[in-house]
């Protein structure tokens, strides 16, 4: 069974309002195995909703609209839905009656145009709104000798929500064939999205009876894997096969197999280790240490460190000697060596981080072009350092050199 939503309303046509209700609706449809094919946004027109409608309607066994059933001249869902499926409105006297309660209740006057909101599709089920007064409608129809279902929610996201898990929900589930679906969220860091796909597509192309999908986000993959069967152990098998075979083929790459965040990940290696971490970031401004702080019990592992800019803070904070600097200067792999193993003496940490890079736009040079950043991970025995020369703008180089970072203390816990 497949679904279109159709999110009504001018003013998520422009950059103010963004269309919220259908991210809701797609996870819960989802959740019953109801694939969304479509999901469309028409503005407050009846003449072109009602045309949007019949062309959805031609396409998906479902129709959602959200928006519209309020009480203004704006508000023209419940007439544009009538227009497509060639139905009239009918009046219905005991939602005006509750809409006059609910006025008088308030001691409010009830103006004529509320009464609109009452108007219903002919042979439609009325969906009670808890939260609001427009009432939404279900209609199981038949359009072009198919049956089709049409439900109408109110444009509010706390309506749209309680009206859909209170009214719709079971009456779906009980519509919907049986199927379960299983999900599975592998991540990957430093490699890109081109180059993991060359190696896993003849992979996940064999596997047709579930949907991958890569996201990429500067110097991190998530690959999302969705398999819907009718019953739950087939489909969680499938996933669970195909995770296996990526994982393998991308090996080391992959720090998460449940979806969980690099820093995640690094906190709880180290926490299982009972080994602790310092940082001393530079071109990195303290990026690092915010993505693990924003871990809640980060504290029993991440011990804290400097954020140094200054070459004088590199020396009296993070104890790289002044010689260093000058012979190789700042942005060298000395110096982030240097960073590292003296920010993990100082504070005593298993693991100290020392970053060091030059993130642009300007500053750069033909020797140290903008991009360019050393990395350098110490364990007290040995220190590690890698050459990194970034693509992207100032932001996208300083999230790659903190991806880098937690990267590699991952790989030394692993
Ligand atoms: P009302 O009775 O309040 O007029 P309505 O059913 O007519 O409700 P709209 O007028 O279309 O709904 O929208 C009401 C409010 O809900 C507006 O603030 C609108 O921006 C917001 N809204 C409508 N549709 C969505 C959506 N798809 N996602 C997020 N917000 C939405
Ligand atoms: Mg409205």
């Amino acid at each position: 069974m497949n679904c279109e939503i159709i999110a009504v309303g001018t003013e998520l046509l422009t950059p103010h309002r963004q269309d919220t209700n259908s991210l809701f609706l797609t996870s819960r449809l989802n959740e019953l195995g109801i694939d969304v094919l479509f999901k469309t946004i028409v503005g407050d027109r009846r003449a072109q909703l009602a045309g949007e409608v019949r062309v959805a309607l031609s396409r998906t066994d479902v129709v959602i609209t959200i928006g519209g059933l309020g009480p203004t001249e704006d508000d023209v869902t419940r007439a544009a839905v009538a227009d497509a499926l060639g139905i009239r409105l009918r009046r219905n006297p005991e939602i005006v009656g509750a809409l006059y309660a609910r006025f008088a209740a308030r001691r409010a006057l009830m103006t004529e145009n509320n009464a609109r909101q009452a108007d219903v599709l002919d042979g439609s089920v009325i969906l009670e709104n808890s939260c609001g007064t427009a009432p939404g409608q279900w209609l199981d129809t038949v359009y072009g000798e198919h049956r089709k279902l049409v439900i109408l929610l109110p444009g509010p996201p706390q309506e749209a929500k309680a009206m859909f898990d209170l009214e719709c929900m079971e009456r779906l589930r009980a519509v919907a064939p049986k199927r379960s679906i299983a999900t599975r969220t592998l991540k990957a860091a430093m490699i890109g999205e081109s180059q993991a796909d060359a190696r896993i597509a003849p992979i996940y192309g064999r596997y047709h009876d579930v949907e991958t999908t890569i996201l990429a986000h500067t110097g991190d993959l998530t690959i999302h894997l969705a398999c819907g069967k009718s019953a739950m152990e087939m489909a969680r098998q499938r996933v669970d096969e195909l995770a296996g075979k990526i994982e393998e083929e991308l090996d080391e790459y992959i720090y998460s197999s449940q979806g969980e965040s690099l820093e995640q990940i690094v906190l709880d290696y180290l926490g299982m280790r009972g080994a602790t971490l310092a940082v001393a970031e530079s071109c990195t401004g303290g990026l690092i240490s915010e993505r693990l702080t924003s871990i809640s019990g980060s504290s029993r592992s991440f011990l804290g460190g400097a954020v140094v800019y200054s070459n004088a803070l590199k020396t009296s904070l993070a104890g790289v000697p002044q010689t260093v600097l000058q012979e190789h200067g700042a942005v060298s792999r000395e110096t982030a060596t240097a960073l590292a193993e003296g920010i993990r003496s100082k504070t005593a940490a298993t693991y100290g981080i020392g970053v060091t890079g030059i993130a642009g736009p300007g500053g750069g040079s033909d020797e140290k072009p903008v991009g360019l950043v050393y990395v350098a991970v110490s364990n007290g025995k040995h220190t590690s350092v890698v050459e990194q020369r970034f693509a992207g703008g100032r932001e996208a180089i300083r999230f790659r050199a903190s991806q880098q970072a937690l990267d590699m203390v991952r790989r030394q816990l692993m």
